[in-house]
C-alpha cells in the first residue's frame, strides 16, 4: 500500500497524525506522511514521531521504499508496531531551508537556460551542474539576476499532466540526467509564475519572495563543457510561517 504523500499538497504543515502500517529493519512506514523522502536532489526530512504513550522518537532520515512506500529511519529499539498511532513532527527549519533552496535552483535554471546535468539541495547551499558549452558567466551578474527574480515575487504552484502530454513537449524537461518518475500515468509539474514550468516532485515555497537574498558562491569547472554553480543564502533563515 502506497504511503499518502501529505507534504505534496500541504508543504507548510509541520504536524500530522498517522498510523504505522509496516515496520522492518529499514525503518517505519505510516499510512500518510509529512516527511519528504530523499529524491530529485532534495534530502530526506528529519523530525520526531511522538507516540501515544508519550515518547519522542527521532526520525533521522526518510527514503523511498518499495511499492511507493515512504520509509522513516529511526534508531533500533523504537518499539513501534503496525497499528500504532503517532504524531509526526517535522524539523521545520531544515525543511523550510530545503524548500527555499529548491525553489532557488529552479530560478537558477531560468537564469541559466542550458541543460542541467546534476544537482543537490542543502539547508544552506545548493548547486546545479550545467552543460554550458562556450557560455561564460559572471558571478556578480548572475547573483543580481537571481535576486531580481526573487524580488519579483512570482507565485509557485503545482499541477499534474499526463505522461503522454509531457512526451509531446520534451522541452519541458530541463534535467538531462534525471527523468521524471514514470508508471503512475501522471507527472507532477511545478510552475513559477510565467517564467518556469518543469517536472518536479519536490517541496517549494509559495512564492519566490520567500527564498530571500541569494549569492552565487562559486562557479567551478566540471570538465570541458560542464560548470557547477553553487548558491547560498546571504542572510540567516527567518523561520517561515508553518
Ligand atoms: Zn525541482
Amino acid at each position: 500500500m502506497a504511503t499518502l504523500l501529505h507534504f505534496r499538497d500541504h508543504p507548510y504543515q509541520c504536524q500530522l497524525e498517522a498510523i504505522v502500517t509496516a515496520v522492518d529493519e529499514t525503518g517505519v512506514v505510516t499510512d500518510r506522511t509529512l516527511f519528504y523522502p530523499m529524491g530529485g536532489g532534495q534530502p530526506g526530512d528529519t523530525g520526531i514521531f511522538a507516540t501515544a504513550d508519550g515518547r519522542s522518537l527521532a526520525v533521522t532520515d526518510t527514503r523511498k521504499g518499495e511499492v511507493r512506500d515512504v520509509v522513516h529511519q529511526l534508531a533500533p529499539g523504537h518499539g513501534l508496531q503496525p497499528g500504532d498511532r503517532l504524531t509526526q513532527q517535522l524539523d521545520w527549519s531544515r525543511r523550510w531551508a530545503h524548500m527555499r533552496m529548491h525553489s532557488a535552483l529552479h530560478l537558477l535554471s531560468v537564469a541559466v537556460p542550458r541543460g542541467v546535468t546534476g544537482g543537490s539541495i542543502g539547508a544552506d547551499r545548493g548547486r546545479l551542474d550545467f552543460d554550458l558549452g562556450e557560455l561564460t558567466l559572471d558571478k556578480g551578474e548572475l547573483s543580481e539576476r537571481l535576486n531580481a527574480l526573487v524580488a519579483e515575487d512570482h507565485p509557485i504552484t503545482s499541477e499534474w499532466i499526463s505522461e503522454a502530454e509531457l512526451d509531446a513537449r520534451p522541452e519541458l524537461v530541463k534535467t538531462m540526467s534525471v527523468t521524471p518518475p514514470r508508471g503512475a500515468g501522471e507527472i507532477r509539474m511545478v510552475r513559477i509564475g510565467g517564467i518556469d514550468y518543469q517536472p518536479c516532485g519536490g517541496t517549494h515555497v509559495a512564492s519566490t519572495g520567500e527564498i530571500g537574498v541569494l549569492e552565487v558562491a562559486g562557479i567551478k569547472n566540471r570538465g570541458a563543457r560542464n560548470r557547477r554553480i553553487i548558491l547560498r543564502f546571504t542572510e540567516p533563515a527567518g523561520g517561515g510561517q508553518p
